[in-house]
């Protein structure tokens, strides 16, 4: 049994395996970081190419786990997903980047949505309540969305990212090209942005292929009026080769690493553009 009502302590049968055991510890302390506030956002800068200005932060989800120090959000999301603990912890980030964005005028803000709490049926009224409760103006909110939320049921996707559009929120595609990317998607529903994997923008200068992938994204989502945003920007070539393909907005650790919400407030206090070499 496990915690069984006494307190603290937990027990574990001799037989379940160390993975279980691990997993099942985990989940036991995730099941608290919400209420013990272990749970914080840092932010990402999101550069516009041509004027050289950050336009949007990127909120990305940090674990301060009391003995483990700083959990990644690969580590503890999908079992937040498998457990469906996702939902609240979800609601709160959003509510957190929106309460912080308020702070950072003229700033958009992009959350991750999991595909779990993309199915949830209030989603939309979580998004519409945040947004009311916030104050925050729905044109500065992005919602980031995967490939995999469109294979399982193509119209019911299309009706909660239509529901989302009605709000005012902008979409995003992200990691795209990684998934089960069907070019049809892009044209069926109606994100405004795309964002290019770092898949790619890693391998741009070495292989032919992915600076092929990357321009025909980027001459793809132009003529279907959209934006496009490289991920995983990390030296000065990568950005250069991206603006001279027609990329307007990139990311990554050449122009600023995901730091707290303080450090973000200094990080555009600060910024100055940056010089072409
Ligand atoms: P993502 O949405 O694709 O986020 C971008 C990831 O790339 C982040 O990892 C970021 O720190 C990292 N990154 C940014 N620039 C660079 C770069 O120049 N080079 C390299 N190598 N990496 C870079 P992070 O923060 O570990 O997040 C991993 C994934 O976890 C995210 O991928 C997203 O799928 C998920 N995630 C993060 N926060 C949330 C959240 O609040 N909710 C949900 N559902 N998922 C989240
Ligand atoms: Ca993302
Ligand atoms: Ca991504
Ligand atoms: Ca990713």
């Amino acid at each position: 049994a496990k915690q069984g009502g006494r307190g603290n302590v937990r027990f574990f049968e001799p037989q379940m395996d160390l993975e279980l055991q691990a997993r099942k510890a985990l989940e036991y302390d995730l099941r608290q970081a919400l209420l013990k506030d272990e749970l914080e956002l840092h932010y990402q800068p999101l550069i516009d190419l041509e004027a050289q200005k950050v336009s949007a932060v990127e909120a990305l989800l940090r674990w301060r786990h009391p003995s483990r120090g700083l959990v990644s959000p690969g580590e503890f999301i999908p079992l937040a997903e498998e457990t469906g603990m996702i939902i609240s912890i979800g609601e709160w980030v959003l509510r957190t980047a929106c309460q912080q964005a308020l702070s950072w005028p003229g700033l958009r803000v992009a959350v991750n949505l999991s595909p779990v709490q993309f199915r949830h049926r209030e989603l939309v009224d979580t998004v519409k309540q945040v947004l009311e409760d916030t104050g925050l103006e729905p044109g500065r909110l992005e919602l980031e969305i995967t490939e995999s939320v469109l294979i399982n049921d193509t119209e019911a996707a299309l009706d909660i990212l239509s529901a989302l559009k009605g709000i005012g929120v902008h979409i995003a595609m992200d990691d795209f090209g990684t998934g089960y990317s069907s070019l049809g998607y892009l044209n069926s529903f109606p994100f405004d942005k795309i964002k290019i994997d770092k898949s790619f923008v890693t391998t741009l200068e070495d292989k032919v292929k992915s600076l092929a992938i990357v321009r025909s994204v980027i001459g793809l989502s132009e003529s279907l009026s959209m934006t496009t945003t490289a991920e995983g920007v990390e030296t000065m070539e990568q950005a250069m080769l991206l603006l001279g393909e027609g990329c307007k907005q990139v990311q990554g650790y050449f122009f600023g690493r995901p730091v707290p919400a303080l450090e973000m407030t200094a990080f555009l206090g600060n910024w100055q553009g940056f010089t072409v070499l």
